[in-house]
C-alpha cells in the first residue's frame, strides 16, 4: 500500500517537507509531460499520513481512499519513479506553484 497525490495537487510542496522518507517529488516544471503535480514513490512510501493533513487542497490519499475519478493517478505517481525523471537534484521553492 501507498499514498497517492491525486490530480488535484496545486504544487504547493508542504508535503515534501513533513515525510520522513523523501519520497514525494515534484514534476520538474520545465517537463511538459511532468509538470502538473508532484508524485510519490510507492516503492518507498511507508504510509506514514504525515503528508496528508499538511495538503492546502487535500489532494493526497491513502491509496484504499482514493476518489474513483482519481484511480488512474496511481500508476500516474509510480510511473513517474519507473518512466519519469524520478528522483531528481531540485530546489524545492524553485518548484513550488503552477508550472
Ligand atoms: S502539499 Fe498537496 S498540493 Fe502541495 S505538492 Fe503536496 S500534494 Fe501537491
Ligand atoms: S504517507 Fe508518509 S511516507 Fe508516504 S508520502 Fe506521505 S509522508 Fe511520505
Amino acid at each position: 500500500m501507498t499514498h497517492v497525490i491525486a490530480s488535484t495537487c496545486t504544487r504547493e510542496g508542504d508535503c515534501v517537507e513533513v515525510c520522513p522518507v523523501d519520497c514525494i517529488i515534484p514534476g520538474p516544471k520545465d517537463n511538459t509531460e511532468w509538470n502538473a503535480i508532484f508524485y510519490i514513490d510507492p516503492e518507498t512510501c511507508i504510509d506514514c499520513g504525515a503528508c496528508v493533513p499538511v495538503c492546502p487542497p487535500e489532494a493526497i490519499f491513502p491509496e484504499e481512499d482514493l476518489p474513483e475519478e482519481n484511480e488512474a493517478d496511481v500508476a500516474l505517481n509510480a510511473s513517474f519513479f519507473t518512466e519519469g525523471p524520478g528522483y531528481w537534484d531540485y530546489d524545492l521553492d524553485e518548484q513550488r506553484g503552477a508550472a
